[in-house]
């Protein structure tokens, strides 16, 4: 079976919806501030992703990644993710959610099924997005009951969970 074309396509096609715990690891590993990287769209009814809105600004919202001018992900370049080895979570698993289904946004042909220590990997990857998934829901459930905060303030506060 083939394998990830590395066509880049999912990192210019839409909106990367990102974690806590991402925001941590990318900030850690690159010495960026989060506010360099993160952004924030309006949440939507009948989006794919689980990712918990928040209240930011008095308004529900998902935490993704920037985007630069010409609207692909901040950390894409044509040679490849500027921060591979510190890539999200959904950056890790994609074009796959929970038992190695295609996420309906996947833009690639589903004919490709990574094996062996690739697929293993995926699966290890996907099992840690679920936890951090259920940590996340739990702070986003706190974190609005609290009545919410500016964006600044929710970074500052997950950069010191
Ligand atoms: S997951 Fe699919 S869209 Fe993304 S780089 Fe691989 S082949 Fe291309
Ligand atoms: S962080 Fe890297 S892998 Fe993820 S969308 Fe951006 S360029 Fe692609």
């Amino acid at each position: 079976m083939m394998s990830c074309i590395r066509c880049g396509a999912c990192c210019t096609s839409f909106g990367v919806c990102i974690t806590p715990a991402d925001i941590r690891h990318i900030s850690s590993a690159t010495g960026m501030p989060p506010a360099k990287f993160v952004d924030t769209v309006q949440d939507y009814p009948g989006r794919e992703r689980t990712e918990p809105a928040l209240r930011i600004g008095g308004e529900m919202q998902i935490l993704v990644l920037k985007r630069s001018p010409s609207n692909v992900c901040f950390f894409y370049s044509p040679e490849g993710c500027k921060i591979y080895a510190h890539r999200p979570l959904l950056c890790r698993t994609y074009p796959f959610k929970k038992d190695m289904r295609d996420m309906l946004s996947r833009p690639c042909p589903s004919g490709w099924m990574p094996e062996g220590k690739e697929r293993k990997q995926y699966e290890k990857d996907i099992k840690n997005y679920e936890k951090e998934l259920q940590s996340f829901q739990k702070f986003a459930k706190e974190w609005n009951s609290g009545g919410g905060g500016s964006l600044s303030e929710l970074l500052s506060v997950i950069s010191k969970s």
